[in-house]
């Protein structure tokens, strides 16, 4: 049977060179061979581990900051509950059970899942099954809209171009000895990266999402004319400048053009990009991942965990509250956004 490298060999070999986008989106959601569509890569046994799964925590923090950002609007009595790229559902499991006590919250939401892998859809129905399942963010419900996306943009796929002089060239993927490697195309000047010619000189590299845009412009229209928030966490900074392209398999980082579809591959998210799509809405302050969660209670929270626990499960419930929010750990390196409407104030922990 072929790989998917070898199918991408001859697909280059007919068609030219690819970009690092195309080539990413064959890698992670290709039907037979893709890295979402063929496994569940979270977990100590998978690829990579992620907030939710680290501890109960995050995903409980996460749900009562939308709760109370929906008490803050009033309290509306039907709202659109969404999460993007849910993984194994957990997060969602977790901001439900937190949200239990607030009164009237579960009454007025419905749970959608904005998911593109099959067996992660399966994990998801296990641990949510009234939640409804779509495609893409088009077909979620007219309402109000709150919204959760954990390392879901870190996902999508990016174009990366080399600066030389006032033009860019785009690193592409090629064929060279019978095996993938990178080049680089012509010069060409590019309307949507004009405005990156200010910040960076010859010989840097930027990354460019070009379906971020238009899910953020989306959602902002959702939430800045109906009401809602998003909650938007990944790793990341204020604007791309550097390779941040990552391949990585079993924990360790991997060589992202070989076996293609194996590993896991991710950019580091451009906030600013997101920032420049959110028009109706507001867009809040970009906050490191720990300091929005010490401004939630997680100190608080864990403390009053800790009082159940002793022995191994006591040291991994520190470790992971440590690993949540240290600034050496993911406490920095991530960072949170949120979009609301311009008539209410940012979700808790986002405060100016
Ligand atoms: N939010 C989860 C999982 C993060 S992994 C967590 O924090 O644990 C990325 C998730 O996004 C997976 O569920 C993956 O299947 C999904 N995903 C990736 N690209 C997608 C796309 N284009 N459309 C919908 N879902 C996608």
């Amino acid at each position: 049977m072929s790989t998917l490298g070898d199918l991408l060999i001859a697909r280059i070999a007919r068609t030219g060179p690819m970009s690092i986008a195309d080539y990413m989106a064959d890698c992670l959601l290709h039907p037979e061979h893709g890295y979402y569509a063929t496994r569940d890569p979270l977990g100590v046994a998978g690829d990579f581990t992620t907030a939710p799964e680290i501890s109960q925590m995050f995903g409980e923090l996460i749900g009562l900051a939308l709760a109370q950002s929906w008490v803050d609007q009033g309290q509306p009595a039907a709202i659109t509950l969404a999460e993007l790229g849910p993984g194994r559902g957990t997060l969602m499991t977790d901001a439900l059970r937190a949200t239990k006590a607030v009164p009237g919250f579960h009454d007025a939401l419905s749970v959608h899942f904005v998911e593109a892998s099959p067996v992660l859809r399966e994990a998801q129905a296990k641990m949510v099954p009234h939640a409804i399942w779509h495609d893409s963010i088009d077909t979620l419900p007219d309402a109000p809209l709150y919204l959760i996306a954990n390392e879901f943009f870190d996902a999508l796929p990016v174009r990366q171009f080399v600066r030389t002089d006032d033009a860019w060239r785009e690193k592409m993927v090629g064929v060279a000895d019978d095996a993938l490697s990178f080049g680089l195309s012509a010069p060409a000047s590019l309307a949507v990266l004009e405005h990156r010619l200010v910040d960076t000189k010859e010989g840097d590299l930027i990354e460019h999402c070009s379906a971020l845009p238009g899910i953020i412009q989306q959602i902002s229209q959702r939430i800045g004319t109906q009401g809602g928030a998003a909650l938007i966490i990944d790793y990341g900074d204020w604007q791309s400048l550097g390779d941040t392209l990552q391949a990585l398999k079993g924990h360790q980082k991997a060589d992202a053009l070989k076996s293609p579809g194996s590993a896991d591959l991710t950019a580091q998210v451009d906030f600013a990009a997101i920032a420049a799509a959110a028009e109706p809405a507001k867009f809040s302050r970009l906050t490191p991942q720990g300091v929005f969660l010490e401004r939630l209670g997680i100190t608080q929270r864990a403390q009053a965990l800790a009082k159940g626990l002793k022995g191994d499960a006591l040291q991994s419930h520190i470790a992971a509250h440590r690993r949540l929010t240290h600034p050496g750990e993911m406490g920095d390196l991530f960072k949170v956004i949120s979009l609301y409407p311009a008539s209410a104030t940012p979700p808790p922990g986002l405060e100016p």
